[in-house]
């Protein structure tokens, strides 16, 4: 059990919030002792390992998916419906995750945990006091068609990912299909998915540095850190309730209504993925198992589902980016940063673009997470309240991604047999 990640993270977690109690002292945060020195070096080492790998992540994660969709024909054939599908499903998740946010927002009963204490200035993304759309709009225009090196470079992630779309359809209209460059984009993506793991593998060091630290500047009464851990409790049931809702109403209801899949019929076929999906947290390393269901239980053609799915595993994640936004709504919350109406469509789109960024591996959101903390100015150092619960958390939005990719092959599928019905000779 010991050598569980999960478990590990826990023990960090628990050991490091203890110890900070019993054996940290609050005048460390004014005159720093070699030890705590030595805590505060690993943190900030830890943090910038994570947002090291955010800009070639998702430039890379971004561009071998859009080769991934092969030839122009099939890009014109099943491209549009499959991309219109998962950004439909991933809007209405996000959707649904801000609604119940801001309608329920149970964490309110409390005084912003963080707000006095720990408040960084990070540069924002979307100034909160413009209120043109017009000039935000100017603003993200500029962004978007920035030099892709400096994009790169500046972490711009509006800049990535459109010079990231740009390419890779360029790659998928010029090159032939058999071109080594969408080999070498692949090579490219699984390295920089190995180096994520490394550091992953890391995450108890990590945590048991950031919580010490976190637990020392509260230098906690009793009643406050009780406040706070209400909080967390809270923000963790609304999430995993949003997100079973999104997995287990909405999307058997956009089955249902587009291709008439009875819900319950439907659940039972995908019970296997959807069971391997939450033992392991990782899109991608389910994909094997949602082939086999696509094709032998829900009957979906082998060209379909060999589009959708893997495509899928790294694009359309609707678990991870209703996670992101509820995330962010109660980070900025902590933080006692109040959201203008235009941030808060920034954490739409921030929420949107990093889970299509997000590879399908355990945990691996964190590191797209941060752009939408700043996007809108929460403190990078708020991921460290996101990974104590964060695995728990990881197991049921994966089985939604997994879902969300599943029933796109449905969809897909019906659309495509509709419409070759309709024009036969287009088959
Ligand atoms: N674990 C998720 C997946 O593989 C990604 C994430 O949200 O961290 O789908």
């Amino acid at each position: 059990m010991l050598k569980n990640l999960t478990v590990q993270i826990l023990i960090a977690a628990v050991v490091a919030a203890f110890s900070a109690r019993l054996f940290g002292d609050s005048s460390w945060l004014t005159a720093p002792t070699t030890f705590y020195d030595a805590i505060l070096m690993i943190k900030v080492a830890f943090l910038a390992a994570l947002k090291m790998l955010i800009a070639p992540m998702i430039f890379f994660s971004l561009i071998s998916g859009i080769s991934n969709i092969g030839n122009v024909i099939r890009l014109r054939r099943l491209g549009g419906v499959t991309v219109l599908y998962y950004l439909g499903t991933t809007g209405l998740a996000i959707v649904l995750g801000l609604i119940a946010v801001f309608w329920i927002h149970p964490w309110e009963a409390y005084p912003p945990a963080l707000e006095s204490s720990l408040v960084f200035s990070e540069s924002r993304m979307i100034d909160p006091g413009s209120d043109s759309l017009i000039a935000i709009l100017k603003q993200i225009l500029v962004m978007a068609f920035a030099n892709p090196f400096h994009a790169l470079v500046n972490l711009n992630i509006i800049g990535i990912v459109t010079s990231a779309i740009l390419l890779g359809l360029a790659m998928v209209i010029t090159l032939k299909p058999d071109s080594p460059v969408f080999g070498t984009v692949r090579d490219l993506n699984q390295i920089i998915m190995t180096v994520l793991s490394w550091i992953i593998r890391l995450l108890p060091i990590g945590i048991f540095a950031i919580i010490f630290d976190f637990s020392l500047r509260l230098s906690i009464s009793d009643e406050f850190s009780q406040d706070f851990l209400t909080q967390l409790l809270q923000f963790s049931i609304l999430v995993t309730a949003l997100t079973l809702f999104h997995g287990f109403v909405v999307l058997p209801l956009v089955a249902w209504l587009t291709t008439g899949q009875h819900p319950v019929r439907l659940v039972r076929s995908i019970a296997q993925p959807l069971l391997v999906a939450f033992s392991t947290s990782s899109s991608a390393a389910t994909l094997p198992v949602s082939m086999k269901a696509a094709q032998e239980k829900l009957d979906v053609s082998q060209s379909v589902s060999s589009f959708v799915l893997p495509l899928g595993a790294t694009m359309n994640m609707d678990g991870t980016a209703l996670f992101e936004a509820v995330a962010a709504i109660f980070l900025a919350y902590l933080y006692g940063i109040e959201l203008s109406t235009l941030m808060v469509i920034t954490v739409f789109l921030m929420a949107m673009i990093s889970s299509i960024g997000a590879p399908g591996m355990p945990t691996a959101s964190m590191s797209g997470m941060q752009i939408v903390l700043l996007a809108v100015g929460i403190p990078l150092e708020a991921i460290a309240i996101l990974l104590i619960i964060e695995r728990p958390l990881d197991t049921f939005r994966t089985t939604v991604n997994v879902q969300g990719d599943l029933i796109g092959t449905l969809v897909v599928q019906h659309y495509l047999n509709r419409r070759d019905k309709r024009t036969p000779q287009s088959a």
